[in-house]
């Protein structure tokens, strides 16, 4: 009876092993196919708006969406280059007048934000911008009666925008040095959404990711330190949609006699903003929107950037000073790996 019993069982487990081997079987198939969507992924990089791209895309399989993308951004590039002489705007800043669509497109976003920044940021701001050197990299600082005479040049009152046509005050010039990569951002995404497919696009310091990550896990994006900006002081993790827009002090820069001079101009005074503030990150919904608030949250500093925040309730921000890393309640559960400050409405 015994060994009736035990060859039953011997049996048994032979038929429950091989049921289990072929449900591993299927089940590893099942993985392989999983693993195989997780990993069609295509990474590709180019050189545009004077900075380096870098397109993550997943499921792009004949590279059509990256072929779209690249496109998008490569005509960007050549419509808004302020030192490309065949580019649409540096033909509207030397005869004073476009009816170029993209430049009248992005004018109607950059104006908005104008407006609600009380003109920090401004793209009617380029003068000062050329004149301490940005624009070609001759950098330099201006006698204080150079920089009284563009002062009256600059402000969007000098930004005529019609239906079809806008036109500057002589003198005034634009730069969307500010808005264009965000701007780009925001094509590119509505590019990707139209062809269900999600990515990570970082576009230099501007990140915007696409959909859900097709593994299931979050988003994962770094924050640059501004002491070492190769690495990063602290990690966001963020799911579906999202723009991630630094500006910070270290992304162009001259020093003199121990001073730091930065790309981001305050346009009350003409000069490189000096508010203590070593980078702001802004995340939101919005690529130009992001792009735009970072740009002139720098420039408002950190007491006047927490109070616009506190009047708003369509971004979230990280302030990185001297003192260390803040960030808004609405981050404070996505930041990891470092130590911050909560900033409360
Ligand atoms: P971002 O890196 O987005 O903060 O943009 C900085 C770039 O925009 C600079 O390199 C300038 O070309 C231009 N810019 C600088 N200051 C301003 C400002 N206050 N408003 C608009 N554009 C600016
Ligand atoms: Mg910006």
């Amino acid at each position: 009876m015994k060994r009736i019993l035990a060859a039953l069982f011997a049996l048994l487990m032979t038929l429950s092993l091989c049921g289990c081997e072929k449900l591993q079987q299927r089940l590893d198939d099942g993985k392989e196919k999983l693993h195989e969507k997780v990993l069609a992924v295509s990474d590709e990089t180019l050189e545009a708006m004077n900075t380096v791209m870098q397109l993550r895309l997943y499921g792009d399989e004949d590279g059509a969406a990256a072929a779209e993308l690249k496109s998008i951004l490569t005509e960007l590039d050549a419509a808004l280059s302020v030192t490309d002489p065949d580019s649409a705007l540096y033909a509207l800043n030397r005869s004073g007048k476009s009816s170029d669509p993209t430049i009248l497109a992005l004018l109607n976003e950059t104006a908005a934000l104008t407006e609600r920044t009380n003109g920090a940021a401004d793209p009617s701001v380029y003068p000062a911008v050329r004149l301490w050197g940005f624009t070609g990299q001759n950098y330099h600082i201006p006698l204080q009666s150079e920089i009284d005479e563009i002062l009256p040049l600059l402000g969007m009152a000098h930004v005529h925008v019609s239906a079809d046509e806008v036109t500057l005050d002589p003198g005034s010039a634009l730069d969307f040095g500010a808005f264009a990569k965000g701007w780009a951002a925001d094509r590119c995404r509505a590019a990707l959404e139209a062809r269900d497919l999600p990515a990570v696009l970082t576009l230099g310091g501007n990140i915007q990711t696409v959909g859900a990550k097709p593994d299931g896990t979050d988003w994962v994006i770094g924050v640059a330190d501004p002491d070492d900006p190769a690495s990063y002081c602290l990690t966001l993790r963020l799911t579906g949609s999202r723009a991630v827009v630094t500006s910070g002090d270290y992304e162009r820069y001259f020093e003199y006699e121990g001073r730091r001079y930065c790309h981001i101009f305050d346009p009350v005074t003409a000069c490189p903003a000096d508010t203590g503030l070593r980078s702001v990150t802004v995340v939101c919904d919005s690529g130009v929107m992001a792009d735009g608030l970072a740009t002139a949250l720098f420039v408002m500093g950190r007491e006047k950037a927490i109070e616009f925040w506190r009047g708003s309730n369509d971004f979230e921000m990280i302030l990185i000073d001297a003192d260390g890393i803040s960030l808004t309640e609405g981050l404070k559960d996505a930041a990891a790996e470092a130590e911050f400050t909560v900033i409360s409405r």
